[in-house]
């Protein structure tokens, strides 16, 4: 195939749907590598995708925070569900201000698919490659070559390689002097170090936990996992840390001092499911007797489990990663309408920058945000 459009999208994901909607009225073609639109729409948030949250900052990211304030300012989640609820789709608040789709993620693509007409999608095109021939871009796929006046980056990060993610984003931001940050799986769960191995006896528990992980302190539920740690509290965990010790507080509502006269048994009355208590003092080498008979080697012992430290030995990987740390340097994009200030024309959206949200819809915001920035931006 030889193709000339103006405006060429790579990635029909959730930054590329929601500017190919924007502008369908113009002469735009998303390409993407998979058989559908939107495979990760369609798993996230349990299915039912968490389209955005009720409270969203900049301090929700990692990343530039004027640059993130600038974007977010211009679409913001009100403006977003606004947006949705005129195309029928009114997604429902479920937990922590979150939004997710009532029934199904489909229901978001459905809003998508109505908008962009299906001969602007070329599905099953793999781009390899862009250069850029004087004004006009040539984009090399695996269907052959596409010429474009624009070319709009959609091509998300490095996780779930199955849903077809690969580096193209970055590959063609620095072919063209741009950038990119260390990359990193994020939102992730995290390995341990042989010393916390007996964690995995616990596997399929969840505890509500305290961490606390570069001085940043985060609460929510833990998951003991086959492979190491996961749960809420730990995705988020995982961006703010590098290498280094975390800190579990794994009794966050329980002051110690309060147990001290109780004659009830240690594992009855740490708050924790009784095989999590038993297991912890098993390793703390504390016998399970009632809290007042304990002496103060025990009490030393049994405040490690308000301060539990260790450093992870690593993360599960890009392929159980929600998302990817690090990208295309924002200092190097203009703000007003996404377009790279080295290369007129080429614009990068979503994912494949250098800003990544916590967990509860901050990444699907900042993906829409930022389409919609490209949108009323560019010509
Ligand atoms: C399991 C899971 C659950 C998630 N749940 C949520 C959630 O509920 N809420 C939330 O806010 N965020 C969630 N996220 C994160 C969110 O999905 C991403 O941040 C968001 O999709 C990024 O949008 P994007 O458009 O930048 O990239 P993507 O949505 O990843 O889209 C990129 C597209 O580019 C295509 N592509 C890649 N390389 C090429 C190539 N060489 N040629 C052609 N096409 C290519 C890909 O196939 C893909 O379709 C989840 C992520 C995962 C993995």
């Amino acid at each position: 195939m030889k193709k000339k459009v103006d405006i060429l999208i790579i990635g029909a994901g959730a930054s590329g749907l929601m500017f190919a909607s924007l502008l369908s009225a113009k002469n735009v073609m998303v390409v993407d590598n998979n058989s559908n639109v939107g495979n990760k729409v369609l798993i996230s948030g349990g299915g039912k995708c968490n389209v955005t949250n009720g409270n969203v900052n900049s301090k929700n990211y990692l990343g530039n925070q004027r640059f993130i304030k600038n974007i977010l300012k211009r679409f913001n989640q009100t403006m977003l569900l606004l947006w949705l609820e005129k195309r029928g789709l009114v997604p429902i608040v479920r937990k922590n201000h979150q939004y997710f789709c009532k029934d199904s993620a489909k229901e978001l693509l459905d809003v998508f698919k109505k908008e962009i007409p299906s001969k602007s999608i070329e599905l099953n095109t793999k781009v390899k490659e862009v250069k850029k021939n004087g004004d006009i871009f040539e984009v090399l796929t695996s269907k052959g070559r596409i010429e474009a006046n624009k070319v709009v980056v959609a091509s998300g990060g490095l996780s779930f390689p199955i849903l077809g993610a690969t580096n193209i984003g970055y590959e063609i931001a620095k072919s063209f002097g741009h950038e990119v940050r260390t990359l990193s799986a994020g939102l992730v769960g995290l390995t341990l170090q042989p010393e916390q191995f007996f964690f995995k006896s616990l596997s399929g528990i969840a505890i509500e936990v305290k961490i606390t992980v570069d001085r940043k302190e985060l609460q929510g539920a833990l998951l003991f996992a086959h492979k190491g740690i996961s749960g809420p509290v730990i995705l988020d965990t995982s961006l703010y840390w590098q290498k280094g010790k975390i800190i579990i507080d794994f009794l966050p509502t329980l002051s110690l001092l309060s147990l001290k006269s109780s004659k009830k048994y240690l594992s009855r009355t740490l708050g924790l499911p009784s095989r999590v208590a038993k297991t912890f003092l098993n390793e703390l080498q504390i016998e399970d007797k009632a809290s007042n008979t304990l002496n103060s080697e025990e009490w030393k012992k049994l405040e490690k489990l308000k301060t539990y430290d260790f450093a992870p030995a690593g993360t599960f990987g890009y392929s159980k990663a929600e998302v990817t740390k690090g990208g295309v340097s924002t200092d190097e994009i203009d703000a007003s309408s996404m377009m790279s200030r080295k290369i007129e024309n080429l614009y990068f959206l979503g994912e494949v920058l250098d800003v990544t949200g916590e967990l509860g819809g901050y990444n699907f915001q900042w993906a829409f945000s930022t389409a919609f920035v490209c949108a009323e931006g560019i010509e």
